[in-house]
């Protein structure tokens, strides 16, 4: 009997029919204000790296000295060998950072997601989610087995109605971006947060994008707000401002404890590597004593917005340093990226399933450590894309 794989092809040429194929680029150097990509010099608007930490050299010189102490990997789950002490360090600076008791580090924010959700919630429960939620809450949802309903984006109306249904459920949890990952929008989460004080839900609030960024002393989307810590779940990732690779969950002693006893994702995977951990730690201390990084953030982020604008671009009314440029059809959002690449500047496209379809996009965003003559350029580029290309945007 033969294999017959022909259905792969098939598969990729409708992708690429639908203007959905995607393609991996490949970067040579450091994620800095401009990159090597596929060969060719860009400014960079499409990183995580939004307070340029991974760069930074008290950074780099944590992770060298973690290497050369405790070797590359971590040669074992957390809960055999692989425990290193660099994880006691870096998790109770992330606890006293997000003012909660205790907070456990995942391997990615990807498995911090999928890991809590089925711990706190499972069949006969209830889980309202917000309609632009990142993929890994999504996931996370799935795999809890428990009851999902989706309330509109940031729809606080929509979510009281929901709760006041959810009387028969043995436990509600409700789960929000604290900043919108494809929008850049900011969660009302005081309603939110009141919302679920009235109905007795649990509130798990994804930091991803607002740790580093919001809040004094850059500890994020809760922090920005002025919320009491005590009843809400904080998730985030090492992966963004913070430079590195990780998540986690920041809350209570006995969330924290549960979790290392029953979260699979948690469990059933290798440590992160020391020098991973050490520039975590490295890069909290740096966000704590540099409100410059974020003045900086803010500053390109707000030039950037005004400037595109008046060149008639269509900017979502993002809050925060990640800025989207709608176009519509996924094919309009390649055709516009590949142009504004032409012209020097890496503006990557997102297309479905990343966002709703019809609000294909360019997903912006800006770097603390972009120099002003990167910032004009990428503006150069833009405002040649609009002349040449009346037709492509709205
Ligand atoms: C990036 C992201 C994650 C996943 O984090 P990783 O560390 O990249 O796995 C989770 N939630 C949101 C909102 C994100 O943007």
């Amino acid at each position: 009997m033969t294999h017959n794989h022909d259905w792969l092809d098939t598969e990729i040429t409708a992708l690429e029919h639908a203007g959905l194929r995607r393609h991996l680029r490949t970067v040579m150097g450091a994620p800095t204000g401009t990159i090597n990509l596929d060969g060719r010099d860009v400014v960079l608007l499409g990183s995580n790296n939004y307070l340029g930490l991974s760069t930074h050299p008290e950074v780099i010189a944590a992770a060298v000295e973690a290497t050369q102490t405790f070797g590359t990997g971590a040669s074992g789950s957390r809960l055999i060998s692989g425990n290193s002490e660099p994880y006691t360090t870096l998790e109770k600076n992330l606890a006293k950072a997000k003012n909660t008791e205790a907070a456990l580090v995942f391997s990615s924010g990807y498995t911090a997601n999928t890991g809590v959700i089925p711990i706190l919630a499972g069949e006969g429960d209830l889980i309202l989610s917000d309609a632009l939620n990142h993929a890994s809450i999504i996931d996370g949802c799935r795999l809890s087995r428990a009851t999902k309903k989706v309330y509109r984006h940031c729809d606080v109306e929509h979510l009281k109605d929901l709760l006041s249904e959810s009387a028969t459920f043995r436990r509600r949890l409700i789960v929000t971006d604290g900043v919108f990952s494809m929008d850049g929008d900011i969660a009302p989460l005081p309603d939110i947060y009141d919302l679920a004080a009235e109905y007795g839900a649990m509130l798990l609030v994804d930091d991803a994008h607002g740790f580093g960024v919001l809040g004094r002393d850059g500890s994020g989307t809760v922090a920005h707000f002025g919320l009491a810590t005590e009843n809400i779940i904080q998730m985030g990732t090492l992966s963004k401002a913070i430079g590195a690779l990780g998540g986690y969950i920041a809350g209570s002693r006995a969330l924290v404890d549960l979790l290392i006893n029953k979260a699979r994702g948690f469990i059933f995977t290798t440590g992160l590597p020391p020098a991973t951990l050490a520039a975590a730690n490295a890069a909290l201390s740096v966000i704590r004593s540099s409100p410059e990084l974020r003045q900086r953030l803010f500053s390109h982020a707000k030039c950037l917005k005004t400037t595109l604008t008046d060149l008639g671009y269509t900017l979502l009314p993002s809050d925060t340093q990640i800025l989207p440029v709608v176009l519509g059809n996924p094919q309009r959002a390649t055709s516009i990226a590949d142009a504004l690449f032409a012209e020097g500047v890496f503006a990557p496209p997102i297309r479905p399933p990343a966002v709703p379809p019809d609000t294909s996009r360019l997903r912006l965003t800006v770097m603390a450590t972009h120099t002003e003559t990167e910032i004009q350029q990428a503006i150069d580029a833009f405002a040649t894309v609009a002349q040449s290309s009346v037709d492509l945007y709205r």
